[in-house]
C-alpha cells in the first residue's frame, strides 16, 4: 500500500479546487487529486459569464446582487453567506483579471458585462448587465488561467487519481483513499485537512447539461462517512439544452437578446414573468416550458420550444456566442441567425450537496457543528447561497469565493494542526466495496443500471413531482440498488479499468438520487426547483427550513435546520 503524506489534500480540480489549491499551497504542503487532467474539469465549459456588481456598464451595488440571490433562491438562502459572497465576488472578478483571464472588453477597455436571469437592479425593478464573461468561453478561461497560476506556484498534481473513500478517525479527517486511473493501484493520502472540489451529479438524469463524469462522488464518499447531505431535493432544470441530448445554450443567449418562443410562434415568458419576460430565474422558466408543451404549445405538439435568436444581428451571435453557434452547427446542422434552436430543459445544476459554512468547513449536524479537518466549496457544497434556486453565473462566483475562502482557512488549519493517524484498516471499506464490484456471477451491467436509473429520475423526479411518483421512484431506487449488489464488471483487468470506476460511480448517483427522492417527497411544499404539483404553494410556516439527509446503508433518514435570515425577510415571488 502506497501511503502519501501532505498538509492537505485538494480532491478536484475545477476553479473550486485550483483556487483552492493556489490559496493553501502559499503555506502548506498540499496535493491535488483529481480523477480528470485538471483542465478536462465541467468548469471549462461553463459559458455565459460570473456575476458581480462591478457597475462598469451601469450603477450596480453587491446589495442588489444579494437581494436578487436570495429571491432567486425563493428564501432558502443563508442570507449570512449570500452577503459575503456578492460582496467578495467584485474583488475576485478583479482578482482573476489580474492573473490574464481575458475578460471580454467594453469600448473603454472594461471588463464587459452582460445581462443574465433574474439579476436586476433596484431590487427588481429590471434587468441588470452584471454577467462579466470571456465571450461564451467563461469558465474555460477561468480554468486555464488558475491553472497555469497553479503550475507557476508549483502545486503537487496527482492526475487522473479517482477518489473513492474520505479517511476519519475519532470524529476528525485524516485523509483519502485513491486509485490511480492508469494501474488500478490503492493509493493512501494521509493529511492534516482534506477539501473536496468534485462538483456536480448531473448524470442522476437523462437529459443533462453534464459531462459524463458528473457522478456525485464527493458528495457520495463524504456522505457514506455519516454526514447529512444537504437540500438535496432542490436540483435546477436549464431552460435551454439542446433538444433530446441536453447540451447547453447559454442563458447568456437570451442576455443578448434572444427569445422563446412556443409551437404557435408566441412569446409566451410574457405571460408567466411579465416583468423580466425571458430573462426569469430558471426554475421559472423550465416550468413554463413544461406548461406549455403539456397544453399542447410545443413545437409540432412534441415535447420542445423554439429558442429564437434570428432578429439578432449576426455580428452579435458570432462574436458574444461563438461556441454555441459552433454547437447548434455541430450538433443540429442549424445557423442560428438563420433558424431557432429547438430546446427543452436539461439536468443542470445541484443547489444541495455537503453542508458547509461560510469559511468552507464541514458542518456535520443541526447545530453546524465543525467537522474537524473536513472541508467543501463549489457545485459539491452546500453553503448555501443558492437556497432553493441558482441565479445564472453564481455558481462561478460561489467557486471562486468559496474556493479562496476554503484555501486560505485550510492554510491556517494545517498550522496549527497536527496529523490525526490513519484508522488501523485505511484501505478495508475500499477492498470491500471493489471486491463486491468484482464478484464472479451473472448480473447485469453498469449501463443497464444507469440507463433505468436516469430514465425513471427523468420521467418522477425532475420539473414537476407529485406524491405518488417520488413513492414510487423510492421503490425503484429499492430495486435498482439491489440489482446493483449484484453488477457485473466483465473486466478483470488493472489498468484503465473504467468500467470498475464506472461501476462505483453508479453507486455514488444511487445513493444520492435516494436522498433526492427522500427529501423530496417530505418537503410538502413548492420552492425553487422543487415543484410539487400536489402541494402548489410555498409553505414558510412549515418548511422555511434546510433539509440534512443523512446515507444510512439503505436508507436515508432526514433532519432540518433553520434558515439564517439577515436583510431580507421572505415575500411573494414575483418577476
Ligand atoms: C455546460 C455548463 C455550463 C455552465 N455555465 C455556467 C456559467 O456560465 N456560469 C456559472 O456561474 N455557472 C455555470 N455552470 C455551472 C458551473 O460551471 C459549475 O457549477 C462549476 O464550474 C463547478 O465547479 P467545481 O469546481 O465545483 O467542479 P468541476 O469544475 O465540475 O470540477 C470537479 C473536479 O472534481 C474532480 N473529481 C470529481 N470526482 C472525483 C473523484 N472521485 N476523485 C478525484 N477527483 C474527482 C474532477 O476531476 C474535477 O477536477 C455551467 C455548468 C455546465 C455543465
Amino acid at each position: 500500500m502506497a501511503v502519501h503524506q501532505f498538509d492537505a489534500v485538494i480532491v478536484g480540480a475545477g476553479g473550486a479546487g485550483l483556487m483552492a489549491a493556489l490559496q493553501a499551497s502559499q503555506s502548506a504542503r498540499i496535493a491535488v487529486l483529481s480523477k480528470l487532467y485538471p483542465t478536462r474539469s465541467h468548469t471549462g465549459t461553463a459559458q455565459g459569464g460570473i456575476g458581480a456588481a462591478l457597475g462598469n456598464l451601469e450603477t450596480d451595488t453587491w446589495e442588489w446582487h444579494m437581494f436578487d440571490t436570495v429571491k432567486g433562491g425563493d428564501y432558502l438562502v443563508d442570507q449570512d453567506a449570500a452577503e459575503i459572497m456578492c460582496r467578495e465576488a467584485v474583488d475576485t472578478v478583479y482578482e482573476l483579471e489580474h492573473m490574464g483571464l481575458p475578460f471580454s472588453r467594453t469600448p473603454d477597455g472594461k471588463i464587459a458585462q452582460r445581462p443574465f436571469g433574474g439579476h436586476t437592479k433596484e431590487f427588481g425593478k429590471a434587468p441588470v448587465r452584471r454577467s462579466c464573461y470571456a465571450a461564451d468561453r467563461t469558465g474555460h478561461m477561468i480554468l486555464q488561467t488558475l491553472y497555469q497560476q497553479c503550475i507557476k506556484q508549483g502545486v503537487t498534481f496527482f492526475d487522473e487519481y479517482h477518489v473513492v473513500d474520505l479517511l476519519t478517525r475519532d470524529g476528525a479527517a485524516c485523509g483519502v483513499v485513491a486509485v490511480e486511473i492508469a494501474t488500478g493501484d490503492l493509493h493512501v493520502f494521509h493529511a492534516k485537512a482534506v477539501l473536496f472540489a468534485t462538483g456536480g451529479c448531473g448524470r442522476m438524469y437523462k437529459i443533462t447539461s453534464n459531462a459524463l463524469t458528473l457522478t456525485g462522488d464527493g458528495m457520495a464518499v463524504v456522505g457514506r462517512r455519516g454526514i447529512p447531505l444537504e437540500d438535496m431535493e432542490f436540483f435546477q432544470f436549464h431552460p435551454t439544452g439542446i433538444y433530446k441530448m441536453g447540451i447547453l445554450i447559454t442563458e447568456g443567449a437570451r442576455g443578448e437578446g434572444g427569445i422563446l418562443r412556443n409551437g404557435k410562434g408566441e412569446r409566451f415568458m410574457e405571460k408567466y414573468t411579465p416583468t423580466l419576460k425571458d430573462l426569469a430565474p430558471r426554475d421559472m422558466v423550465s416550468r413554463a416550458i413544461f406548461r406549455e408543451v403539456r397544453e399542447g404549445r410545443g413545437i409540432d405538439g412534441k415535447d420542445y420550444v423554439h429558442l429564437d435568436l434570428t432578429h439578432l444581428d449576426p455580428k452579435v451571435i458570432r462574436e458574444k456566442l461563438p461556441d454555441i453557434t459552433d454547437f447548434v452547427e455541430t450538433y443540429l446542422g442549424i445557423d442560428p441567425s438563420r433558424a431557432p434552436i429547438p430546446i427543452q430543459p436539461t439536468a443542470h445544476y445541484a443547489m444541495g450537496g455537503i453542508p458547509t459554512n461560510a469559511r468552507a468547513e464541514v458542518v456535520a449536524d443541526e447545530k453546524n457543528t465543525v467537522f474537524p479537518g473536513l472541508y467543501a466549496a463549489g457545485e459539491c457544497a452546500c453553503v448555501s447561497v443558492h437556497g432553493a434556486n441558482r441565479l445564472g453565473t453564481n455558481s462561478l462566483v460561489d467557486i471562486i469565493v468559496f474556493g479562496r475562502r476554503g484555501g486560505k482557512q485550510v492554510g491556517e488549519f494545517v498550522k496549527k494542526a497536527s496529523f490525526t493517524p490513519l484508522p488501523e484498516k485505511p484501505l478495508e471499506q475500499t477492498e470491500a466495496r471493489f471486491a463486491a464490484l468484482k464478484r464472479e456471477g451473472g448480473g447485469e451491467s453498469v449501463f443497464e443500471i444507469r440507463k433505468d436509473l436516469q430514465e425513471e429520475m427523468m420521467d418522477k423526479a425532475s420539473v414537476f413531482r407529485t406524491e405518488p411518483d417520488l413513492t414510487k421512484m423510492l421503490q425503484i431506487i429499492g430495486d435498482l440498488k439491489s440489482r446493483y449488489s449484484k453488477i457485473h464488471v466483465k473486466d478483470r483487468g488493472t489498468g484503465y479499468n473504467m468500467e470498475l470506476l464506472e461501476a462505483f460511480e453508479l453507486g455514488c448517483l444511487l445513493d444520492l438520487a435516494q436522498a433526492t427522492v427522500t427529501s423530496a417527497l417530505a418537503r410538502q411544499e413548492s420552492r425553487g426547483a422543487h415543484y410539487r404539483e400536489d402541494f402548489p404553494k410555498r409553505d414558510d410556516a412549515n418548511w422555511l427550513k434546510h433539509t440534512l439527509a443523512k446515507i444510512n446503508g439503505q436508507r436515508v433518514t432526514l433532519s432540518y435546520k433553520p434558515v439564517s435570515i439577515t436583510k431580507f425577510q421572505p415575500q411573494e415571488r414575483k418577476y
